[in-house]
């Protein structure tokens, strides 16, 4: 496709954290030098508006750390702010059912980190500037995308003009209500949980020592997420909680003082005492599993292809591990002289991640439903099962490993190689 004007070889549509993640991954490659690789973008850098890159709290799995290293941007994430979760406490509220994981037992520095979304959003846009062979398109916004045998071609509104564009192939990163996936008619398997996220950064009169809360409660689950605040301040922790929409709202409504209390009544004394709250956000809860993941030029990545309740900080780990995938096997492709866009070389990624993504997706919907649930015998086997994880260390290995995104066969990049 090479060599006419508005003719990419690939094209990646949202310069969100995973289509920018992709973009740094394959414009960082020698063998790109010779291809044209576009990022068509909704929002300019460094928009305050962005909405991959808010202020949302991200916990990011060892497997993701190791993959930003390989790309060469975990040191530059680190600088701007990470902190590093060394265990994890979960537990069921008003039942016995507690279980720790904890990073010695897997001889890890860290379990995984937590890093604010704006952040990663500030490394990745960074490196995208330095990348010469790179087209930001941005603001810039799909409108239409019609797929051939032979190419893709969309239609982008830029600088208030209408452009058409041709790709050898098109790489959906736009996102849970990705416009691609409805352009190209690929169903999806959807399930909306009753739930709305509240987010806020809440202080406690003590360090938290690294230390993360999953707590479930019959109305949603809550997490408490160790960050690093200005100054170094270690008693800070990002909240996440999960609840029927009419109660988010509710609690939205409360006054600093009353959101602290029933924080408090629903965490009790274990993390400390809750005395400040910040900013308070709301977002919806849905689980989007696309039914196709590939077809003839066209591949899905991230939420685009799967989006997750946060119950267990999984949707852009899956994401990146998506991005470290796809990226080898498009560098294979090169390497190979193969065409990029065809079936036989995107067949490779989509079985490739098909485990990951449902193993992922099935763990993540099953916390959701199980740990929601008042039924009285879920309620004691979900506690018999919390119990049981903490008296089998091999299991409980096997599940810090894959919440570390140590799943099935790993890319290179996951494995700390270059790709
Ligand atoms: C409350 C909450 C907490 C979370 N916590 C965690 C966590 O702890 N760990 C974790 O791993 N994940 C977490 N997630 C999930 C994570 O935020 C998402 O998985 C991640 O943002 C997905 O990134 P993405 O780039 O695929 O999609 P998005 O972030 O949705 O980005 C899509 C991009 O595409 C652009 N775009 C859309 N349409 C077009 C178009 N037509 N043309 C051009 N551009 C377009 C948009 O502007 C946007 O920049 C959380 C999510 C929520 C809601």
């Amino acid at each position: 496709m090479s060599g006419q004007t508005n003719d990419f070889d690939v094209i990646i549509v949202g310069g969100g954290l995973v289509g920018a993640s992709l973009a740094c991954a394959l414009g960082s490659l020698p063998e790109a030098e010779s291809q044209r690789i576009a990022v068509i973008e909704s929002f300019a850098l460094q928009s305050a508006q962005q909405p991959s890159f808010d202020d949302r709290t991200v916990a990011l799995a060892d497997a993701s750390r190791q993959i930003f290293s390989g790309l060469g941007l975990w040191q530059g994430i680190e600088t701007l702010g990470v902190a590093p979760i060394h265990k994890i406490h979960i537990s069921d509220r008003g039942h016995i059912g507690i279980s720790h994981l904890d990073r010695q037992s897997v001889r890890r520095e860290a379990l995984g980190y937590v890093a604010t979304s704006r952040v990663l959003g500030q490394a990745l846009q960074a490196r995208l500037q330095t990348l010469t062979n790179i087209s930001l398109l941005c603001p810039a916004s799909v409108t239409d995308v019609e797929f051939s045998h032979a190419s893709a071609s969309l239609k982008i509104v830029h600088e208030n003009e209408t452009k058409q564009l041709r790709a050898g192939l098109v790489i959906a990163a736009d996102g849970g209500n990705s416009l691609i996936r409805q352009q190209a008619e690929v169903k999806t398997l959807q399930h909306h949980y009753g739930q709305s996220a509240l987010i806020a950064n809440v202080r406690v009169d003590r360090p938290h020592a690294q230390v993360a809360y999953e707590r479930f409660t019959a109305t949603g689950p809550m997490a408490l997420l160790p960050t690093i605040g200005t100054e170094g301040d270690t008693q800070r922790f990002a909240l996440v909680w999960t609840e029927q929409p009419a109660q988010i709202e509710r609690v939205l409504g409360l006054s600093d003082v009353d959101f602290l209390a029933e924080l408090q009544q629903r965490f009790g004394p274990r993390p400390g005492q809750f005395i400040q709250v910040g900013r308070r956000d709301v977002y919806p809860l849905m689980m989007i599993h696309a039914r196709e993941h590939v077809r003839p030029r066209l591949a899905f990545i991230g939420n685009a292809a799967h989006t997750l309740h946060p119950v267990a900080g999984q949707g852009f780990n899956l994401g990146l591990r998506d991005v470290a995938v796809l990226a080898q096997v498009i560098v294979d492709a090169w390497r190979g002289q193969r065409d990029i866009g065809s079936m036989a070389v995107l067949r490779d990624y989509a079985r490739w991640r098909r485990r990951d993504h449902l193993q992922t997706m099935a763990t993540t919907d099953s916390l959701v439903r199980l740990f929601s649930s008042s039924f009285p015998p879920i309620q004691l086997a979900r506690n018999l099962g919390l119990l049981a994880l903490d008296m089998l260390p091999g299991l409980k290995k096997v599940i810090t490993h894959q919440a570390m995104g140590y799943v099935g066969k790993l890319p290179r990049l996951a494995r700390g190689l270059p790709l």
